[in-house]
């Protein structure tokens, strides 16, 4: 069967993630999370002291410092990925809130932008990958074979955020991870570069009404459709 390029992109929290690596594990291919690249970048930014709150990101010196910034995936023991930054596993601290106030500030930067988009496609420049993110389908593979755009409401993904902090024992407020959600949407939605928006030839999904059953059958059946002859 010949390997193709999977493109999943939505809003935060839209529950893609979860639905990218069930199918890169049912099909036997790839997983990688691009929004864990964004987020190790931002945790890097937060730790050397480049965000603050009076003067936001500060832009200059984290692109002077790109080249520093290595990012890579593991496989646990547990068979699940984990990201590494500069070889530490900081999987944990990368889902925390104050890396997810950050990161759509740190994501807006072109160069970081350019830095991350230009390791993403090496990840998958032998096909035979699922990566999800924001604009996969529009900047990092617009020739993927098959592009999906998941969609789900606010308060839904607001609560499926916060449940999935709970579950790690983050203790969590509903109405700031709803803030946060909505304030991620609004900066992914309108900055410059590489927008947020649903590529032409993606299929919808609606994640609010469909079960994860449900979902995976959908998935199954358009891999299917793409990958036949
Ligand atoms: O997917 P996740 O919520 O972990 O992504 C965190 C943030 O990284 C997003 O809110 C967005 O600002 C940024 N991002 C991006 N492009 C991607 C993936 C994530 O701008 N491909």
């Amino acid at each position: 069967m010949k390997k193709i390029t999977i493109a999943i992109d939505g809003f935060s929290s839209s529950g893609k993630s979860t639905m990218a690596k069930q199918l890169a594990r049912k099909i036997g291919y790839v997983y990688v999370d691009s929004g864990a690249m964004y987020r190790a970048t931002t945790l890097y930014a937060i730790r050397n002291g480049m965000t603050s709150k009076e003067r936001g990101v500060d832009t200059a010196a984290l692109v002077a410092a790109l080249p520093d910034i290595h990012i890579s995936f593991i496989i646990t023991p547990e068979e699940t990925q984990h990201t590494l930054l500069n070889g530490e596993d900081v999987e944990k601290e990368i889902r925390g809130m104050e890396v997810s106030g950050w990161v759509s500030p740190v994501a807006v930067i072109p160069e970081v932008r350019h830095y991350l988009v230009k390791l993403q496609q090496q990840y998958g420049k032998d096909k035979g990958i699922v990566m999800d993110g924001r604009d996969i389908g529009t900047t990092v593979f617009p020739d993927a074979e098959m592009k999906v755009f998941v969609q789900a409401s606010p308060e839904v993904r607001a609560r499926r955020r916060y449940d999935e902090l709970i579950e790690k024992g983050t203790p969590s407020d509903y109405e700031a991870v709803l803030a946060n959600i909505k304030e991620r949407d609004h900066i992914d939605t309108t900055r410059k570069e590489s927008p947020l928006r649903k590529a032409d030839d993606a299929f919808e999904l609606d994640n609010d009404r469909l079960t994860r059953e449900q979902q995976m059958d959908v998935l199954i059946k358009l891999f299917e459709e793409k990958t036949r002859g």
